[in-house]
């Protein structure tokens, strides 16, 4: 039978890629290895999630790794403080691409009980790309595992001729934010300053 009539049209011209891509992402989404690390409450149901009832090795994912060179795959459980911000984002900024994040309760996506608490952060998107959002407080295991499988059908769907770590113009690495009176991104510090002027009373501002 002639290939064209074994192949959808839209699939004619790119079969080989498209083989590529499924075997590539087949591999990578079946032996994710996840970052060694928890923040708070939420990294028990971590653990009890890696352990013998729930079995993470069923997906691959059994070898968690206590460095951040050796994983593709950042589980931020558990409560993100301004404190911790700058070394999750180092952490971050060491593990290769492709890598992945996922973000597990409450406290991790948005601060959770703690929001806008004076050491808290709202949601470790602020600072880093999140894959998947897990919620709950604490999320169950079989939450974790849906997570999971969402993050499977994520890389699942994605391609070589689109990723981004094959890509020249993608930046390699993300901003380490700094604590000061209060945590932020050194790139963003004019900014931050111009907005701060323009807030001080007229008389304090001249006194400077
Ligand atoms: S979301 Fe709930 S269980 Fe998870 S770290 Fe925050 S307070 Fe603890």
């Amino acid at each position: 039978m002639a290939i064209e009539n074994q192949v959808p049209e839209e699939l004619q011209k790119n079969v080989f890629l498209t083989s590529v891509d499924f075997l590539y992402n087949w591999s990578r989404k079946n032996s994710l290895w996840p970052m060694l690390f928890g923040l708070a409450c939420c990294a028990i149901e971590m653990i009890c999630t890696a352990a013998g009832r729930y079995d993470l090795a069923r997906f691959g994912m059994e070898v968690m790794r206590p460095s951040p060179r050796q994983c593709d795959l950042m589980i931020v459980s558990g409560t993100v403080t301004k404190k911790m911000v700058p070394t999750i984002v180092r952490l971050y900024n060491q593990m290769a691409e492709p890598r992945y994040v996922l973000s597990m309760g409450a406290c991790a996506t948005g601060g959770g009980p703690f929001k806008e608490g004076y050491n808290v952060v709202s949601g470790i998107d602020k600072f880093l790309p999140v894959d998947v959002y897990v919620p709950g407080c604490p999320p169950t295991p079989e939450a974790l595992l849906y997570g999971i499988l969402k993050l499977h059908e994520k890389i699942q769907n994605q391609s070589v001729r689109t990723v981004p770590w094959y890509r020249k113009d993608t930046p390699k690495g993300i901003t380490v934010p700094e604590l000061g009176p209060d945590i932020f991104l050194p790139d963003r510090a004019a900014e931050i300053r111009q907005i701060t002027m323009k807030q001080k009373p007229a008389t304090a501002v001249e006194e400077s």
